[in-house]
Order: C-alpha cells, then sequence, then structure tokens
C-alpha cells in the first residue's frame, strides 16, 4: 500500500515524501481511510507507530477543502496531556501541511498567554491545545468554537491518569454537537471506555498492535542492582558500551536532578527534564538532546510523555514506574517507525514486584544480563550468585577475641560467603511470578 492510495492531496503526498516516508505504518492504513470517511475514530494505537500522522494527514486534506476560518475560531482540535506532546504534535501538523496554506498553533500552559491571545485573533484551522490553557483561553474570549468540525483527543489514556477528566468534559460541552471525533489512546481502561460511549458515534475501532503489549522492535532486559550501586551501573554503561544518546527515565524530580549530578561529576554531559523546570528550559534541553549537544536526557514519565526523537538507540528505566502501562510508554520513545532500540532497566531488590507487575502485563518475561566489567565495592559481580567454592579446610589458627573466648579466622572468613541480601533476587521473584501470573490477566 502507498500513500497516494489514500487519494490524499498533492501537497500532503509532497510533503510525506520529502519526509522519506516509503509506506504507510499499520496504524496509518487503517486511519487514515477510516478518518476520510468522516465517521469517528477509536483508536489504540502505541507511541511510535506513526499515530500522529494518521489523523493529522487526513485531518489536512479534509481541513484543505473546506471554508476560510474567521477570527478567533478554530476548525479542529487536537487535545494532548502535555506541553510536550503538544509541541510535537504542531511540529507534524507544520511539517505534513507546510505545502497548504492552512494555519496551525498551539496552547500550553506554564507561558505567557498573551501571544497564544494574539496567534488566536486571525483564526487558526488547526489548534493543538493542553487542555486547562484552552479554557483559560476560552474564558478570555480568545477562541471559539463555532467553525469546530473535527476534536482529536491524543493520549487519551494519559488525560484521564492525570486528571483532566473535568477539564475534557467542560471542554466537550462548548463544542459544537455536529462535529468528527477522533481517539487515540495507548490502553484502554474502564475509564477510556466510560469517555467513548459519551463521545463517540458508532466509531470506526481500531487496533493495531496487541493490547499493552511493548513495541516489537526494543530489545529490552534487565540488570540487577544493589539501590545505592544504581548511578554507577549507568555511567559504567554508557561509558563502557559507547552510548551516545541515551534517554532515562526516574521516578522523582529530586531523583532526576541526582542523577544529573552524578554524571556530570563522571564528566557525562546531562540534563534533566521535569515540572519544576521551566518551558524555556525544558525545550532547550530537549534540542540540545535531539543535536546530540547533551549525552544523556534525565526525565521522569510526565515531562517525557509524547517524547518523539528520532532514531533514539537507547532508553533506561533507572526506576521502574509505579504503574506498569508507563513502562510500555518509557521504552515506546525508542525502537519506533523501522528503527530498533534497547530498552534497559536497572532494577533493585524493592522493585521485584514492580518488575513481577510490567512482565505480567507484556506477557514476556525479562532477560536478566551480567555487566561483568562492573565490580565497583564488590568482590564478585553483582548478578551473579556466589557459590562458595568448597575451600579445603584450614587449620584452624587459634586466636583470642577479648571476652569472648576463641574464634576461629575460619569462621571469621565464612560469614563473608554468604549469599548477598539481594541476590539473585530476580529469579528469585519469578518463580512466586509464575503461580501468581496464572490468574487473571491484568485489563
Ligand atoms: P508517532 O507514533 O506519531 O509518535 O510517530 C513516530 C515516528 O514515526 C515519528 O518520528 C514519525 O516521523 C515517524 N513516522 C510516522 N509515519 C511514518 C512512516 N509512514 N514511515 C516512516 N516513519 C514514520
Amino acid at each position: 500500500m502507498s500513500f497516494s492510495s489514500f487519494g490524499l492531496s498533492e501537497p500532503i503526498l509532497r510533503a510525506i515524501g520529502e519526509e522519506n516516508y516509503s509506506s504507510p505504518t499499520p496504524i496509518q492504513s487503517k486511519a487514515i481511510p477510516a478518518v476520510l470517511s468522516g465517521r469517528d475514530v477509536m483508536a489504540a494505537a502505541q507511541t511510535g507507530t506513526g499515530k500522529t500522522a494518521s489523523f493529522t494527514l487526513p485531518l489536512l486534506h479534509q481541513l484543505a477543502n473546506g471554508d476560510k476560518v474567521k477570527s478567533n475560531h478554530i476548525r479542529a482540535l487536537i487535545l494532548t496531556p502535555t506541553r510536550e506532546l503538544a509541541v510535537q504534535v504542531a511540529e507534524s501538523v507544520a511539517t505534513y501541511g507546510k505545502h497548504l496554506s492552512l494555519k496551525s498553533s498551539v496552547v500550553y500552559g506554564g507561558v505567557k498567554i498573551n501571544p497564544q491571545m494574539m496567534k488566536l485573533r486571525g483564526g487558526v484551522d488547526i489548534l493543538v491545545a493542553t487542555p486547562g490553557r484552552l479554557l483559560d483561553l476560552f474564558d478570555r474570549n480568545a477562541v471559539k468554537f463555532s467553525q469546530l468540525q473535527t476534536l482529536v483527543l491524543d493520549e487519551a489514556d494519559r488525560m484521564l491518569d492525570m486528571g483532566f477528566s473535568d477539564e475534557i468534559g467542560k471542554i466537550l460541552a462548548l463544542l459544537p454537537k455536529k462535529r468528527q471525533n477522533l481517539l487515540f489512546s495507548a490502553t484502554f481502561s474502564d475509564a477510556i471506555r466510560k469517555l467513548t460511549t459519551g463521545l463517540l458515534n458508532n466509531p470506526v475501532k481500531i487496533e493495531v498492535s496487541q493490547r499493552n503489549s511493548a513495541p516489537k522492535s526494543v530489545k529490552q532486559w534487565v540488570y540487577e542492582v544493589d539501590k545505592g550501586k544504581k548511578s554507577a551501573l549507568l555511567s559504567h554503561l554508557i561509558r563502557n558500551k559507547d552510548w551516545s544518546q541515551v534517554l532515562v527515565f526516574t521516578r522523582t524530580k529530586n531523583g532526576a536532578d541526582q542523577l544529573v549530578r552524578h554524571l556530570k561529576s563522571e564528566n557525562i554531559s546531562a540534563v534533566a527534564i521535569h515540572g519544576d523546570k521551566s518551558q524555556g528550559l525544558r525545550t532547550r534541553a530537549l534540542s540540545d538532546f535531539k543535536a546530540n549537544k547533551t549525552r544523556i536526557l534525565v526525565a521522569t514519565d510526565i515531562a517525557a510523555r509524547g517524547l518523539d526523537i528520532n532514531e533514539l538507540p537507547h532508553v533506561i528505566n533507572f526506576d521502574l514506574p509505579k504503574v506498569p502501562e508507563d513502562y510500555i510508554h518509557r521504552i515506546g520513545r525508542t525502537g519506533r517507525a523501522s528503527f530498533q532500540g534497547e530498552g534497559i532497566s536497572l532494577v533493585s531488590a524493592d522493585e521485584v514486584k514492580l518488575l513481577a507487575a510490567i512482565e505480567t502485563l507484556i506477557r514476556q518475561t525479562l532477560v536478566r544480563e551480567t555487566e561483568t566489567g562492573f565490580i565497583p565495592n564488590h568482590k564478585v559481580p553483582l548478578t551473579r550468585q556466589t557459590k562458595a567454592r568448597p575451600k579445603k579446610p584450614k587449620k584452624p589458627k587459634l586466636v583470642q577475641a577479648r571476652g569472648e573466648g576463641c574464634k576461629t579466622t575460619g569462621e571469621q572468613k565464612n560469614t563473608g560467603s554468604k549469599p548477598r541480601r539481594g541476590g539473585n533476587f530476580l529469579d528469585a521473584d519469578k518463580s512466586k511470578r509464575s503461580t501468581r501470573g496464572k490468574g487473571k490477566q491484568r485489563r
């Protein structure tokens, strides 16, 4: 199948050609004709599958043939959960629509509202927005919806996870009743199904990859490591494997900052993005990372949502996510389109249950790897069970320990060859899970 078979207009096909897309991805093959037919669409697709183009291309085609947009009006609205995703979707709209004379803009919170109001003054064909800022703009009469013909909810699951359901409800109440609705979500929880019931009218349902599965193009494995040794293992891996562009996930903002400090102290260029960083800093950090000026980008889940970095080779879970679905979103940053990627998790003893939940969700047992060269403060590699080799019994020398009678030096040594606390803990947990996992499958 080729893009031209969809009947998309020449300026759009030209833009796709300039992006060197040779053929549509599976989600594009299904969603583009469905959107062009005018029907509502409900699509389960992970990031990295080409889902942005799957709604943007037909949207541009439809809008190019319609009425001129009036001042302060919009003709299509794309709602996204985060500023980063909003910016990326807006970039895709601009890229695919560069040979058309449609106007597009992006609005999100955390920055001044006035420049956004100015841009809306002349009317905008496609507006990409985060929910809160859109409502602020509506309250200031800066945006009007009576010309709106299409609504896209991108990463709807994450919008609900982030607590945007009230805002979404308010926005839906403001939109014209007659419109086309397109909903994209990585997962389909009960909350999403509830949302779709009131929103979508007899939608075309599209599911391109197995629900809650990890992308096949990402090679995944884990290292088991003591919590306090994770930073050292990470810098060791970066150096030893000569990784040049690595996206690292931490669970907390503080954890992200600490890790950046550690990497910098090891002369590895790194920068953090999270909710406490200004929008300007986040944008700069991302563009430096994309341009290979910074080797490591450390991010929290929310900040990294929707990040699209072409050909990103490595994603590291410095901490495992609390929500197993986030594992899929995280490693979905790599292995995009036709590229191969690597998703690596550093797992400490306290994260064994989280790992088990992830493996149950993705229905896959992740390979346990050993990093043989990494032995900081350890006499044995971290992941290998210390099987005490039978030693020739030494003649016990008698030593006098004050007040304790006599001890043998042999006894003292033997205490050191006990298996480490946490040694091989991942495998120990696997056996537990294999009985537990036989029960019901999550979602
Ligand atoms: P998305 O899933 O929308 O985040 O897209 C992931 C990546 O795939 C982006 O970098 C797109 O530029 C790229 N992409 C989208 N469609 C295609 C295609 N048909 N062929 C090759 N790459 C694509």
